[in-house]
């Protein structure tokens, strides 16, 4: 704490996997001399930079830019980019801290970086957003690289902001190749990569019910967010035969208790995608659902919920009244949207918990499978990277079962995902030695 003050969503990541990592180091004394848990909490590399751009008007506008470079001890780089007002150094480096653990569960050669602005895309036009990329990307390209460093969205960073930064970076550096990762189909690009980190949550989710004798078959569920995590989860979840009654956005949430169907999200991700609308929006085209202004959607009867907006989204007291409502299953497709105090309800009441860097690591796997394709110049079919991604996130679901079960059964997803994460990439450094 003292080494990064004012830090407090760094600290707070740092500290849920001290607390899971440490009866573990505390039986390796290599992994104490050698310092490994402070040396992997210590970015690699930070790279900070002015972003100048012109709005409509003409006028300069300047904001902050930022690369964390983490851990590159079992692949390059590899972590999103944020676009979001709230971006500062401490979202970003718990964001970074959390990707290495989540590249290292994927099993993909994959290191852990972050990166982003505190740039608001928000109300921006067309114009504006492409230039504020083309600058971002003028000073990250120095930086970054197919075999040193992979950036790819994250909020506030879609199709549209990776195209633009894919185009700057080719236009600067003469070279096509896999720097990027989210582009387009047409231009290098996965199938499935808009919708893998949705999907794969909901396929950790099945993987988690089934240890119970459930599945999402006739199950009530509420999601928050509604952008590309919360979209695809959806997509996915009533696909698996459940009903999603919510999804939210920074002002409010929608409860739609017929459930938010195939036709209604194709509404939704014309509003959110194309018209970049706002989630009231969904009530005033469907009267059956209602919005409420300024609340998070927790306090509805549900039996599972899936977290896909963003940190600290859901707190104690709300863990404690989904609970009390009968929701036994939480999916985070978000990173890090529980709070200290949630997860301990979550854990205390034995319910189904999945910390997001293990059950949305479905997005950065299909980037490494993006990645793959990218260095053989060649593209596999949707169902091939969909079999692929499933595969994955079966894997996943059975270390974190194989390091996280208890004396007395319960799996506790936090801990296996810290464990088997921190694994792989503390056996990388200590073969690397002090670096
Ligand atoms: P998007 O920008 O597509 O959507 C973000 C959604 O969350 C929007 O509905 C947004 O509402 C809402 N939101 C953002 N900030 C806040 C806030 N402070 N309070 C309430 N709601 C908020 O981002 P993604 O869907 O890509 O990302 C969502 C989460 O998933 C993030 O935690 C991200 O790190 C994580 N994630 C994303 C991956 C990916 O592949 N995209 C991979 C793994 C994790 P509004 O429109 O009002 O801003």
């Amino acid at each position: 704490i003292a080494r990064n003050p004012g830090e407090k969503e760094f600290h707070q990541a740092v500290h849920e996997v001290v607390e899971s990592l440490a009866p573990y180091i505390l039986e390796n004394p290599v992994l104490q001399k050698m310092k490994v848990l402070e040396r992997i909490a210590e970015p690699e590399r930070i790279v900070m930079f002015r972003v100048p751009w012109l709005n409509d008007k003409g006028e300069i506008e300047i904001n902050k830019g930022y690369r964390v470079e983490m851990n590159s001890a079992i692949g390059p780089y590899k972590g999103g980019i944020r676009f979001h007002s709230s971006v500062n150094l401490s979202i970003l480096k718990f964001l970074a801290f959390e990707q290495t653990f989540k590249n290292s569960l994927t099993t993909l050669p994959m290191g852990g970086g972050k990166g982003g602005s505190d740039f608001n895309p928000k109300g921006k036009s067309d114009n504006e957003v492409m230039r504020f990329c083309q600058s971002f990307m003028t000073e990250l390209q120095r930086h970054i690289g197919a075999n040193t460093d992979v950036p790819a969205g994250d909020i506030g960073v879609g199709g549209r902001e990776i195209g633009f930064m894919f185009g700057q970076y080719k236009r600067l550096r003469n070279e096509f190749t896999g720097t990027l990762t989210g582009k387009g189909l047409g231009w290098g690009g996965s199938p499935l990569r808009p919708e893998a980190t949705g999907y794969g949550t909901c396929y950790f989710a099945q993987e988690m019910l089934a240890t119970r004798g459930e599945s999402f078959k006739g199950k009530t569920v509420a999601i928050s967010g509604s952008g590309n995590v919360a979209q695809y989860a959806c997509e996915k979840a009533t696909q698996l035969g459940a009903k999603v009654v919510t999804l939210s956005d920074s002002s409010g949430y929608i409860y739609d208790p017929k459930g938010i169907d195939a036709d209604k999200l194709a509404y939704v991700m014309e509003l959110k995608n194309i018209f970049r609308g706002r989630i009231k929006e969904y009530a005033e085209k469907y009267p059956e659902a209602t919005y409420y202004e300024g609340q998070r959607p927790w306090s509805v009867k549900c039996d599972i919920a899936m977290p896909c907006a963003t940190q600290n989204e859901l707190n104690g007291d709300e863990a404690q009244t989904l609970i009390a409502n009968g929701c036994f299953c939480v999916a985070e497709g978000a990173n890090m949207p529980s709070t200290p105090e949630a997860i301990k309800a979550f854990l205390d009441n034995k319910l189904l918990y999945s910390p997001g860097k293990a059950s949305n690591a479905g997005g950065v796997a299909t980037s490494g499978l993006e990645m793959t394709q990218n260095s053989m110049r060649l593209s596999w079919s949707p169902q091939e990277v969909d079999q692929k991604l499933h595969s994955i996130m079966k894997d996943i679901h059975a270390a974190c079962v194989k390091y996280g079960t208890g004396p007395d059964g319960y799996v506790n997803y936090v801990n296996g995902a810290n464990i088997a994460g921190f694994m792989k990439v503390a056996n990388a450094m200590l073969a690397q030695g002090c670096v």
